[in-house]
């Protein structure tokens, strides 16, 4: 079974993966420090503190680690990019606002890096990207849910 972890910073990606990756005795795939290791990224953007990522290089290098290795856990914000067809199972891990922004700003992240990845969570970019490459996602909260009133 090949578990993709994803969602906006901070959710509490690496936590779960980490968690589960145990409990399962699964492989743990952290997809940043692959991306950073394999050198498949065209430096940082600037503007917005992260990587530029070779989508298609990272395609070739990891796929032939998943089939090679069918019980893993990928952790990270792109591993939804993975095909459905190398995925079993697709989690996307969400946040309530107020306890991702605490998170943001303990990790020193700028307010305009903070505001993005609040404003992804708001937007379930993660969940709707997921989505798009045909993944049936199912959503695990780090926080208390919030109720449909506090929206
Ligand atoms: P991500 O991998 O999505 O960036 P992390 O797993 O690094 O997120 O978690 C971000 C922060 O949130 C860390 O300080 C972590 O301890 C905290 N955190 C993660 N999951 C939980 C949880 N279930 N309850 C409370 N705090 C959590």
């Amino acid at each position: 079974m090949v578990i993709i972890i994803t969602g906006t910073p901070g959710t509490g990606k690496t936590t779960y993966a980490k968690q589960l990756a145990a409990k399962l005795g699964y492989t743990y795939l952290d997809l940043n420090e692959f991306i950073i290791q394999r050198g498949l990224h065209e430096g940082k953007d600037p503007l917005r503190d992260t990587l530029i990522v070779d989508e298609e290089a990272l395609l070739t290098a990891l796929l032939p680690k998943i089939v090679a290795n069918p019980e893993m856990i990928v952790d990270g914000h792109l591993s939804h990019e993975i095909p459905k067809e190398n995925v079993t199972k697709c989690i996307v891990i969400k946040c309530e606002l107020k306890e991702l922004e605490k998170r943001l700003k303990a990790r020193g992240y700028s307010d305009e890096k903070v505001r993005e990845n609040l404003d992804a969570e708001i937007f379930d970019t993660s969940l709707h990207e997921a989505e798009e490459y045909g993944h049936k996602a199912e959503i695990v909260w780090t926080s208390e849910k919030p109720s449909v009133l506090d929206k």
